[in-house]
């Protein structure tokens, strides 16, 4: 038996008789659920439900949508544990990391609960005597999430608690890769009490019920994270019906070495977030852009750092990095690990896809490092997506903010200096939507937007207080009194 697709409250078989089974990407023999493969008359019936929900969602006050969402946060504190299992049986990372996307769920989804309660207007003198006038924010009506496998729980928690908190209802896909994250998702929303109709999950390949949650003009807005390619065909047809767009994509995130920087550091932060997630995370670096003079003992330091590291089960508590997600996550990493060596790369460590055992069954390639890298080589401009960094050699400063700069995407960055002078210019000159200055390139807080610049992102960015005015529309009032 398939499991169901969520739609108007209820727990529902799909409308297509097809399912395709899922598997643990550590050991692919294992098979964690079978699924639908949902299509367009879901994703309809889904649509209906949220319209037909949206106009007693709206009516309820503000105050009271939060004490629904204030039981969705109560639920996630208690399943904390059973969540990060579901997000590393089907994604593979590490049950740290599981619980730490868990926790960050929890504290996004309490900022953006708060920030609901917020959405108001102003008010402003008038040009006429006896004349009140304000502006206020309203929900738009329904909306879709389109959502990743890398951050399964992340970020449709991160999408819904905005749209939701606004008014609007909302129909969600949750990827292909990790439907059990969404179920599990959506079951808060169910065991806290939503009225029917306001959250509809359909499960199904993206061309059809994403097509279906992109394309229907009865949807007013989309929110989508995944790859440039998908968001700019998404958009395509979203400016069509007026439909607008939140999209986060790609990313190639630089870490900028300094020559007086303290290079410890510098390796430890680039070998946390180039393999945290298997190199899969939208903020992970993927290059480490590093002037000459300390470029040899920088690498070294990396080096050495990433040679500690234990590959393997996600499950395994004594495991640094987990398997890729799924065997087209495999493929692809392991054709850009050939593109590196042909390229001219010189590869450090890791490079081949690990066997024996414990490897055999699943989708494990190791932290791998390329020197020796080109600005231009294709291992330097392309989002790879999996455990594999890049270290290029800058002659100063400028250079190394040209090949910060040099590629399609604008995500997140770093630097790692002491100079306040040429931190403040980095600041300046980067083409990113999140700059650091000593610190990872994947940190972030739920109080500020995130977003990318150029392919990585486009519309209001998400969180911080741009989730929630992306989910709203203006209204003004004129009121003559006198
Ligand atoms: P993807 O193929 O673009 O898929 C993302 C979501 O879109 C999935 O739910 C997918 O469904 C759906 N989808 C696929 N084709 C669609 C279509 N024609 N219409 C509507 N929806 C469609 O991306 P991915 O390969 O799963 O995820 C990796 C990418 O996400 C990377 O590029 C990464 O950088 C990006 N990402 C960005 C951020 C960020 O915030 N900037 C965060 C996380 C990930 P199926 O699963 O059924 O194919
Ligand atoms: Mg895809």
């Amino acid at each position: 038996m398939a499991e169901k697709q969520y739609i108007n409250g209820r727990w529902v078989d799909s409308h297509a008789h097809e399912t395709y089974k899922h598997r643990n990407p550590a050991r692919l023999g294992e098979v964690t659920g079978v699924w639908p493969q949902g299509d367009g008359d879901d994703a309809t019936k889904a649509i209906d439900a949220a319209a037909a929900a949206f106009p007693g969602w709206r009516a309820l006050p503000a105050i009271r949508r939060a004490d629904l969402m204030k039981q969705v946060l109560r639920l996630i504190d208690e399943r904390r544990e059973e969540l990060a299992r579901v997000i590393t049986l089907e994604n593979g990372k590490t049950l740290a990391d599981s619980r730490a996307e868990v926790q960050s769920t929890y504290r996004e989804m309490e900022f953006q609960i708060a920030e609901g309660l917020r959405v108001g207007g102003e008010t402003k003198p008038t040009a006429q005597p006896g004349v009140f006038a304000y502006e206020t924010r309203e929900p738009l009506g329904v909306v879709s999430v389109v959502a990743p496998w890398n951050f399964p729980l992340n970020v449709p928690g991160r999408k819904s608690t905005p749209a939701l908190m606004a008014g609007n209802t909302l129909v969600f896909k949750p990827a292909s890769l990790t439907p059990g994250v969404g179920k599990a998702f959506v079951d808060l929303f169910h065991e806290a009490g939503f009225p029917p109709g306001v959250i509809n999950m359909v499960v199904g390949p993206g061309s059809t019920v994403g097509a279906a949650f992109t394309g229907s003009p009865r949807i007013r807005a989309i929110s989508f994270t995944g790859s440039t390619e998908v968001g700019r065909r998404i958009h395509r047809v979203a400016s069509e019906a007026m439909i607008r767009t939140q999209l986060e994509m790609g990313g190639k995130n630089a870490i900028v070495v300094l020559a007086d920087a303290d290079l410890d550091a510098a390796a430890a932060s680039a070998a946390r977030a180039a393999y945290a997630c298997t190199g899969q995370w939208c903020t992970c670096t993927s290059r480490a852009v590093v002037e000459k003079p300390v470029l040899d003992e920088f690498t070294e330091r990396l080096r050495h750092y990433v040679e500690q590291m234990k590959t393997g089960d996600g499950a395994d508590e004594s495991t640094d990095m987990g398997p890729l997600c799924g065997t087209e996550q495999l493929e692809t990493v392991g054709d850009y690990l050939r593109v590196g060596t042909r390229e001219g790369a010189r590869l450090l460590t890791g490079g081949e896809r690990l066997t024996g055992d414990r490897y055999d069954d699943g989708c494990f390639i190791p932290p791998t490092i390329f020197a020796d890298v080109k600005p231009e080589m294709r291992i330097a401009q392309e989002e790879i997506f999996g455990p594999v960094l890049s270290v290029m050699e800058a002659s100063g400063f400028d250079e190394a903010v040209r090949i910060a700069n040099g590629v399609p995407f604008g995500l997140s960055s770093s630097v790692y200096t002491n100079d306040l002078n040429r931190a403040m210019s980095f600041i300046e000159q980067i083409e990113a939507g999140l700059v650091h200055v000593n610190m990872l390139t994947a940190y972030k807080e739920p109080g500020f937007a995130f977003g990318g610049v150029k392919d990585s992102g486009f519309g209001t960015p998400e969180a911080g207080s741009s989730g929630i005015e992306f989910f709203t529309e203006h209204k003004v009032a004129y009121i003559k009194y006198r």
